[in-house]
């Protein structure tokens, strides 16, 4: 148990006028404004649904809580998020510093901002590599606490205090951990970042984002989510709090089933590498067992073959459905070349390790023996 499981579900704050018992779905477009607007507890005037509303603010309130940050937002995607970080942090000669290893659409759109005369530096996804790439004028530093899909582990207060040293922003994507195993603030990160379709909001029935930090530069994002509009609708706040709620236990058997299918997987002779923090020989085992409190339930594998064998495995599954996104009760896999790793150019793939055999498995709360049996099918389709 832990303080986190009372927030996700009573951190919201929201009383309501008719004594409602969870905050209500504010579905309207707009506010009375007479003269003056009303103005939302923090400060901003609540007038129109594209720039604050009640029932994303209730969710803010929680994802505050729960990332110990002064404030929040949420977005319509974790993109959304993402782009309005780099619209906020960056002017044309900076530099934006990210890793070879992230999301493919976090490093391709730092790329295209390269028209606007921002430039975009990658490092080998380490705390060591990232420290010695920061230069006198990167402004921003984005990465992923644990990567997508390897799960490198990279230590943040080392970068952190790189960072500063430098006067850099220090921004961490938290997407394959959520707040109840990490709180990148507490490392003193400058923001967080997650694609809240994932951990989240847990179901895989909703996109969404966030961004979390102090006060004053949640204000100024504020301001450049209102220009962009891109902020998450009520209905979809509604729905990622009711998946939030329950974050604490979905996190602990996430883990707990991904631990058995990695150890599964590890005697596999169609197998030949499993890449999950969890396991003691796991190389990041150490620094994730320090820096977090649980490893998540996404774990990686390579198989004996290549595309073709990969194409014969996927084929087999019957419960596991192929597809991209992560961290919902169902379990799913993805195959990176094609999907999230696909805009991540060859020899930057072949630097981390993103190979024609690797797959990632989101493990979901299903019974681990009905994954694990489905696994199996996948390996029966293979020739031995
Ligand atoms: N960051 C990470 C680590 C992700 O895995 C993803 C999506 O898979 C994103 C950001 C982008 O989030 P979204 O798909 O909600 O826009």
């Amino acid at each position: 148990m832990s303080r986190d499981d009372t927030d996700a579900i009573h951190g919201h704050e929201y009383f309501d006028p008719l004594g409602a018992n969870i905050p209500p779905i504010y579905l309207n477009s707009m506010f009375e404004q007479r003269v003056e607007a009303k103005k939302s507890d923090r400060g901003v005037d609540l007038k129109y649904s594209r720039e604050e509303n009640p029932t994303v603010r209730a969710l803010e309130r929680v994802i505050s809580k729960l990332h110990i940050s002064e404030d929040s937002l949420c977005f319509s995607s974790g993109m959304a998020a993402i782009s309005t970080l780099y619209m906020w942090g960056l002017k044309s000669g900076d530099e934006v510093l990210t890793t070879i290893e992230a999301y493919g659409s976090t490093i391709k759109l730092a790329e295209e901002l390269g028209k606007l005369g921002i430039r975009v530096k990658k490092a080998y996804p380490s705390a060591e590599a990232i420290s010695s790439a920061i230069g006198p004028n990167t402004r921003l530093i984005l990465f992923e606490a644990m990567t997508n899909p390897t799960l490198k582990v990279i230590d943040v207060r080392a970068v952190v205090e790189a960072g500063r040293a430098k006067g850099a922003l220090v921004v961490v994507d938290n997407t394959f951990l959520s707040p109840v195993l990490y709180k990148p603030i507490k490392d003193g990160a400058d923001l967080v970042v997650e694609s809240t379709t994932k951990y989240i909001s847990g179901h895989n029935d909703q996109v969404g984002g966030l961004l979390a930090g102090p006060s004053r530069s949640i204000l100024e994002l504020w301001e450049w989510r209102r220009l962009l509009g891109n902020i998450m609708s009520p209905f979809n706040a509604y729905m990622t709090y009711r998946g939030l709620k329950t974050i604490g236990i979905r996190m602990k058997r996430h883990e707990e089933n991904a631990l058995k299918v990695a150890k599964y997987l590890k005697e596999r002779r169609e197998v030949v590498e499993v890449l999950y923090p969890g396991l003691p020989d796991d190389e990041h085992h150490e620094l994730a067992s320090k820096q977090f409190s649980g490893y998540g339930g996404v774990v990686s594998f390579k198989i004996k073959g290549g595309r073709a064998e990969v194409e014969a495995f996927l084929k087999a599954l019957k419960m596991i459905m192929p597809s991209p996104s992560l961290g919902g009760t169902e379990s799913i896999i993805t195959y990176p070349v094609v999907s999230a790793s696909s805009s991540i150019n060859e020899n930057d793939r072949k630097a981390v390790g993103i190979t024609e055999n690797l797959l990632r498995l989101s493990v979901g709360l299903e019974d681990p023996d009905d994954i694990i049996a489905d696994i199996e099918r996948g390996f029966k389709a293979l020739k031995s």
